[in-house]
């Protein structure tokens, strides 16, 4: 339900007032009919407002106030990592040497942005201890992908045509068995234990010779790190998988563990969340991906190549899987992250994790005697808490959830992990202040109270935002529904 005052963009609508002013024509006009095969032409003129150059600007700067951004509010939305992006790489990625340069260019004439992709995988290496990384993933997901169909090759190029199965635990991020699917495995799953961690048992009950893989996301999305890396890299390997390391959540180890050092075979990692890209709102981002020597001919082609003092786009590798991506991913993500990494230094990065940790911490301890700890044991970066005791009460998760807006928060994640009862995940990071943690930990005391004293002030919220609750299937499928003018 529309709540506000003022007008929609086309009720403010006049006909014939315009917002622009365009050059006179001084090319010769074009027959759009003779071009485009009519089936593809518009019958209608599209019903667009009408409206001046200073309502159009009042109107995006509304909308713009209701958006919810890091630079906003804060914003903990569990497992995504939505910590501040640092103004100071903003700057360097629109230096002309970088925002100019053009992906066909002749390599001598963008030795710079070599340079800057060579050294940014240099220290990507360093930071998850393997031999090499390609930038071309544009995200996560994509990472995953590329990682995996690495592994593919690799097992075929050794004749290993059985390994058909990627085997993924049920505490992982929901894009590992979608990417192991479109890479053309079946997903196996594997149980979680009641402490939250995989299951050993079940890990060898699943392991076999059609293993191409286990897909870890570590610590999982319960928070927690997985304690037995070592034992599940010795199940896997003895049967001859690989292991593949989603290091998205990389914010809670930086500089402290490396998932080369685990026995990881390939880890991809999310420049737009770990390493302070700007991400939501589908922005580009980067999902750099690691692997070890074994994997390297399989690598992404071209690879960024040192040949005495040049840097050069090397396309001779036979056993490529190929270009996942036009040109070299995305670079100006790529600009933001080196930037980040070398504006933090190595005691900065390890700064991030400890405070990442800590700020999970504190909050989970504060929370836990209103909501319940469905794991009562150190977090890392993020944890999780369960509404059942609320749900008692009539009170959902989701209504927590809607209940926040009316305080200025974006709302944690939720309902997702699956196998806890009204989930809650929240992740502060680091860059938030203790006053702002302690302000929004009040609040969701406040509404743990609420929904003992006063439930439906919490089922019945939002109620200070300009809609209420939608329906959310409707919004996501049809997101613009087509306005009907009052005659
Ligand atoms: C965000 C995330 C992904 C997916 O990354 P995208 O860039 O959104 O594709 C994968 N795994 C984990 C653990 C994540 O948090």
């Amino acid at each position: 339900m529309h709540k506000e005052n003022q007008p929609l963009i086309f009720e403010s609508s006049t006909p014939g007032r315009i917002g622009y002013s365009l050059p006179e024509f001084d090319v010769p006009e074009v027959d759009l009919e003779n071009l485009i095969p009519k089936e593809y032409l518009r019958e209608m003129e599209p019903e667009l407002p009408e409206v001046s150059e200073l309502d159009i600007m009042r109107h995006y700067t509304a909308l713009s106030k209701r958006n919810h951004g890091v630079d906003s509010g804060f914003y903990p939305l569990g497992s995504c990592t939505m910590k501040y992006n640092p103004k100071i790489n903003e700057e360097v990625a629109r230096m002309d040497g970088f925002a100019h340069v053009h992906p066909l260019q002749e390599e001598r004439t963008v030795q710079g942005a070599l340079e800057l992709m060579y050294d940014l995988q240099e220290h990507l290496v360093e930071i998850t201890g393997m031999d090499a990384v390609t930038l071309q993933s544009a995200a996560g997901a994509h990472g995953e992908w590329t990682g995996l169909m690495m592994i593919r090759a690799f097992h075929e190029a050794n004749g290993d045509f059985e390994r058909v199965k990627v085997i993924v635990p049920d505490s992982a991020h929901g894009t590992n068995p979608a990417s192991a699917v479109v890479a053309g495995f079946e997903t196996v799953t594997v149980k979680s234990n009641e402490e939250g961690l995989v299951d050993l048992d079940d890990l060898r009950r699943v392991v076999g010779n059609d293993t191409a893989a286990l897909m870890l996301t570590n610590p999982n999305t319960l928070g927690l790190f997985e304690e037995n890396i070592l034992e599940m890299a010795d199940i896997v390997h003895g049967a001859g998988g690989k292991l593949y390391y989603d290091g998205a959540n990389l914010n809670a180890v930086l500089s402290k563990a490396r998932p080369g050092d685990m026995g990881f075979d390939v880890v991809h990692l999310n420049l737009h969340k770990t390493f302070t890209g700007p991400h939501g709102g589908g922005g580009p981002g980067s999902g750099p991906v690691g692997v070890k020597n074994e994997l390297v001919p399989f690598l992404p082609k071209p690879i960024i190549a040192k040949v005495k003092d040049q840097f050069v786009l090397d396309y001779d590798r036979p056993q490529s899987i190929g270009r996942i991506k036009p040109y070299y991913g995305n670079f100006g993500i790529n600009v933001r992250a080196y930037t980040y990494i070398r504006s933090m230094g190595p005691d900065g990065l390890k700064a991030v994790t400890e405070n990442a940790v800590l700020n999970a911490n504190y909050m989970m301890r504060r929370l836990a005697p209103y909501y319940d700890l469905p794991y009562d044991k150190h977090c890392k970066h993020e944890f999780v808490l369960s509404g059942r005791r609320q749900k008692k009460l009539g009170v959902r998760t989701l209504d927590i959830a809607k209940r926040l807006l009316d305080f200025g928060y974006h709302p944690p994640t939720i309902y997702f992990p699956l196998n806890v009862e009204e989930c809650i995940m929240i992740e502060p990071t680091e860059t938030e202040s203790k006053e702002t943690l302690d302000s929004f930990i009040d609040v969701m005391i406040q509404i743990a109270k609420e929904a003992e004293s006063n439930p439906e002030i919490v089922q019945e919220a939002p109620h200070t935002t300009v809609v209420s609750r939608l329906d959310e299937t409707l919004a996501a499928r049809k997101p613009v529904l087509r306005y009907k003018r009052e005659e």
